[in-house]
């Protein structure tokens, strides 16, 4: 199997919105957790690592993000992909910069080419300020990012800082030119000395003309998020549909430690029976929580939801309480442990998980390594199939925190193709 596009995601959700959004656009996909074998090859043209770099220290994202080049490498990946987030999440130390500049080096690229912009999530960028919505970056609800605040919406300066290297701009009157001009400011940029090279851009026609420009050459770096992951993906679809597998039969479960807005609505939405996740009780007995909400999915009927979602004001008190990591990590275990007995004793097969860190916990937990992409249950969210550690077929749905309408945890199961 050829590999047309090799992804370095520095987050699993991530990594499944980008495997979504390629598998809509008709090209396979499959997502590797963590650094991945290169002696297990690759069976979709569009792979996917899944890293947990995004606020790791700057050198482990770099050896992470290097080992995964290596492996794509090794499977003669022919275009090499940086997805980070749609906003740019980082912080003055990295992680985009270093991983960027390790990469192009280790990929002896010229140059990195790329752009945050997603449309369908309202990213848009003009000259070089990026806007969530209507609003710039830092004057949306990023500001207040609790590991990555961003005070800055030009996104040249903030990358600036995070590598010694130049960083140069294409601008959105070259992208409307079409992508000869395009082709024509990178190269004039390169001449310039620039390393790392961002591109404007507001709809999916404009990173339509940024693919087309940096497919043509074959000595970049590509990066950005899943916008321009999926336009790359347009330009590459042969037009035949990737083959759908089919769902696997065992019992379905929600799992949510989201704490976003969109995955309060969806929890206080869901009509199934439900289980609430007390952080206190699990700071005192983690042992007789994990078995009481076991307990729980045996019991229920239909789908049952275990939840950590609290009120911010909630989990704010709990934070106090605990710490923030600790209370973190308490749920996190939980709901990872949650998921394997429910998988090993109750015939559960199904799994939805909420929330980016709660996601890449419970797959830790069910000891799964590769996704396939099965279908595409919502913008930037996909089901997709995983055999666990003891060679189980399960069918995972991992969402990041604010994807997916109200009604996703009840429609994610309803939706299958006949
Ligand atoms: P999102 O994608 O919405 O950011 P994440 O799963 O990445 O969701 O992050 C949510 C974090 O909040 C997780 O680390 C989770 O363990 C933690 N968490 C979830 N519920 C609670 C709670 N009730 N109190 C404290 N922390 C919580």
């Amino acid at each position: 199997m050829t590999v047309e596009l090799g992804v370095i995601a520095d987050d699993i959700t991530g990594a499944c919105d980008v495997a979504a959004g390629v598998t809509a656009a008709g090209i396979g996909a499959e997502v590797r957790l963590g650094v991945p074998d290169p002696t297990v090859p690759p069976s979709a043209a569009c792979v996917i690592v899944a890293l947990k770099s995004r606020t790791a220290p700057a050198a482990q994202a770099v050896a992470d993000s290097v080992a995964a080049a290596r492996a794509l490498r090794a499977w003669d990946a022919r275009r090499l992909y940086q997805k980070y987030c749609s906003t740019f999440d980082s912080t003055d130390r990295g992680n985009i910069g270093p991983v960027a500049d390790a990469l192009v080096d280790e990929w002896g690229a010229a140059a990195s080419v790329g752009t945050p912009v997603t449309p369908a999530v309202g990213r848009t960028m003009h000259r070089g300020h990026l806007f969530v919505g209507d609003r710039l970056l830092s004057e949306s609800s990023l500001a207040q990012h609790p590991l990555t605040p961003m005070h800055d919406p030009d996104l040249v300066r903030v990358l600036g800082r995070q590598t010694p290297h130049r960083v140069g701009l294409v601008p959105i009157e070259s992208v409307r030119a079409g992508s000869a001009a395009v082709v024509d400011a990178v190269r004039e940029l390169r001449a310039d000395g620039t390393r790392h090279i961002l591109v404007d851009a507001v709809t999916d026609g404009d990173l339509d003309a940024a693919a087309a420009a940096v497919t043509a050459s074959d000595d970049l770096l590509l990066g950005g998020a899943a916008g321009l992951a999926v336009a790359l993906a347009r330009g590459l679809a042969s037009g035949t549909a990737p083959a759908v597998d089919p769902v696997p039969d065992g019992r379905g479960l929600i799992l949510s430690g989201s704490g976003s807005e969109r995955t309060r609505a969806q929890v206080a939405a869901y009509p199934g029976p439900r289980w609430q996740l007390d952080v206190d009780a699990l700071a005192a007995d983690p042992d007789a929580v994990v078995a009481a909400a076991g307990a729980f999915i045996d019991a229920a009927g239909g789908i049952p939801l275990v939840s950590a979602t609290a009120d911010p004001h909630d989990v704010a008190r709990v934070q106090e309480r605990w710490g923030r990591e600790r209370a973190a990590v308490l749920v996190e275990e939980a709901l990872s442990r949650i998921a394997a007995a429910a998988v090993a004793r109750s015939g559960v097969r199904r799994i939805l998980v909420a929330g980016g860190e709660t996601s890449g916990a419970v797959a830790a937990g069910l000891g799964v390594s590769t996704l396939r992409v099965r279908r595409v249950a919502a913008p930037g969210v996909a089901w997709t199939t995983a055999p666990d550690a003891a060679g189980r077929a399960l069918d995972l749905c991992f969402k990041s925190g604010n994807f997916g309408g109200t009604d996703f945890f009840t429609a994610a199961f309803e939706d299958e193709p006949a």
